[in-house]
């Protein structure tokens, strides 16, 4: 976004009072500055329900082979009581508890302690020190993109240890699953509650935070936008990526291992979703820099929905499918696979060019090729918290041209097939595909409502132009 932008001082504003500049920007960007009921709401909601779908998921597999039904219907007749559930669910452990702060603590030392080395040798790759974009309050911010290196390293270690020293089993996470779920929610909400603290006592940038006003509110969605220790360990980048998305594979690779420990194979969907799931997570880190530039690190606050969402939502419910396939082994006839392995394929490339896209033209500032053509795009400009007026551009050809998130079709593309994977016996699996699709929907009405009020009528010319959301002449 606004790093490929021209910075401009607006004409005359320059000398215009700075409270009204900064009243009239205040709605730009970011969360709300006022909460309505439906938001106040829905927070309430998830941040009491959030933390139980997550357990109720897990439970189910772990005591009810993955039905999600039996065990409501086994407290609605009066068959089990809750505390018969909670009485045979694993405790926190003190192995759980040293495995988890030796991962935690490993990729604090992989992120803050080893500067990047691949770009040094992957060509094509972007890392090292690479900047932000620019916040409302002006600043921009530079990151250490290791994240690729983080995650090679991890996984060599993992396959010297599974095939060569064994240390420990590759069936650890599994075996520890719900005891270190506990893990995962200390740190999620030790991080979010020490985020919350932190922006009201020592921001890392103060004209950069939000209040409302609501403590629910700013629980959840962040007061401060990038909160830091240090020059560098920033709080968004670090939890997001790692420990969430480094363990995603990990998790898989365990939920493999513990398949072929149990049934002597591994099926053809459990290599599907390791492999698919597999090309997702190694795109996010070939893409970090890119990473830089979405609405996770340009928009959101960090509260509750990243801090919880990025050490136990994400860990948790993304792997549902592998999950599912250690209690449920599939093998899926040829036809079905290709079909999957077809889909999975088609939505992550419909995924990566749409971001590809939009990333070339924005940090080429448009003198760029989009299928073979000049692209074109409409001009719009908007304005930051001091007043500073900004030139932008919204690209209109290629994918662009199609849908205004079309990278949003080719995600639940992907994320359909892992479902599809699984098989039709039981409807845990297909919970990442309404998830997503609620996620993804939401995120559209979310950005849009932000994007409209940044560039206003611009924005207007914008939907004009390209007037489907998703999918052509549907949404
Ligand atoms: P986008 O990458 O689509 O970024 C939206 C931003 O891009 C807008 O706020 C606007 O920012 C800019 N923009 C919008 N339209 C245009 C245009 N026509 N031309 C140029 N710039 C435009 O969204 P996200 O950051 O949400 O998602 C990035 C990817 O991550 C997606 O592919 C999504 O599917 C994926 N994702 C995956 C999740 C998961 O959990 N697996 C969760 C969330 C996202 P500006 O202010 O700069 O104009």
């Amino acid at each position: 976004m606004a790093t490929h932008q021209e910075k401009k001082p607006a004409e005359g504003r320059k000398h215009q009072n700075m409270q009204n500049d900064t009243k009239a920007s205040q709605g730009q960007w970011g969360r709300a500055w006022e909460v309505d009921w439906f938001s106040l709401a829905s927070i309430l909601f998830l941040l009491m329900f959030a933390p139980l779908i997550v357990y109720y998921f897990i439970m189910s597999c772990a005591q009810y082979q993955c039905s999600l039904t039996d065990p409501l219907l086994d407290l609605l007749t009066g068959n089990k009581h809750l505390s018969d559930i909670w009485n045979r669910t694993p405790t926190l452990t003190y192995r759980a508890a040293g495995i988890y702060c030796l991962w935690v603590t490993f990729q604090v030392i992989l992120y803050m302690s080893i500067p990047d080395f691949c770009h040094k040798f992957l060509p094509g790759y972007v890392g090292g020190v690479q900047e932000g974009a620019v916040t409302p309050a002006g600043v921009v911010n530079k990151y250490e993109i290791n994240g690729l290196q983080a995650w090679i390293i991890t996984h060599v270690l993992w396959f010297a240890n599974a095939s060569c020293f064994h240390f420990f089993s590759p069936t650890i996470i599994f075996d520890n699953w719900i005891p270190l779920l506990w893990c995962a929610n200390i740190l999620g909400y030790a991080v979010s509650t020490f985020a919350m603290i932190k922006g009201y006592f020592f921001p890392t940038n103060a004209k950069d935070c939000k209040f409302t006003g609501n403590f629910f509110y700013d629980y959840m969605m962040g007061i401060e936008f990038n909160p830091r220790i240090g020059k560098w360990f920033d709080f968004k980048l670090f939890f997001n990526g790692r420990p969430g998305i480094v363990a995603w594979t990990l998790i898989n690779l365990s939920f493999a291992a513990k398949q072929q420990e149990l049934y002597g194979e591994v099926t053809n969907s459990m290599v599907l979703v390791n492999v698919l799931q597999g090309i997702y997570v190694l795109d996010f880190f070939w893409n970090e820099a890119w990473y830089l530039k979405t609405i996770d690190i340009c928009h959101d606050h960090f509260g509750w929905y990243l801090g919880w969402g990025d050490c136990v939502w994400l860990p948790y419910l993304y792997t549902l499918q592998g999950l599912y396939l250690v209690y449920h082994p599939v093998q899926l006839c040829t036809a079905h696979a290709i079909g999957v392995l077809i889909l999975g394929l088609l939505g992550y490339y419909i995924f990566r060019m749409t971001n590809h896209q939009k990333d070339l033209f924005r940090r080429t500032n448009g003198k760029c090729r989009i299928w073979g053509k000049k692209p074109e795009y409409i001009e719009c400009s908007y304005m930051s918290v001091d007043g500073t007026k900004y030139h932008s551009k919204l690209l209109t050809s290629g994918f662009w041209g199609w849908a205004r998130h079309f990278n949003y079709t080719g995600d639940l593309m992907g994320s359909l097939a892992y479902c599809l994977a699984c098989g039709c016996e039981h409807v845990l699996p297909y919970f990442y595909i309404v998830y997503m699709s609620i996620l993804l929907i939401h995120r559209c009405i979310r950005d849009e409502h932000r994007c409209s009020s940044k560039y206003g009528k611009d924005w207007k010319r914008y939907t004009a132009a390209v007037p489907y959301r998703l999918l052509p002449g549907v949404f």
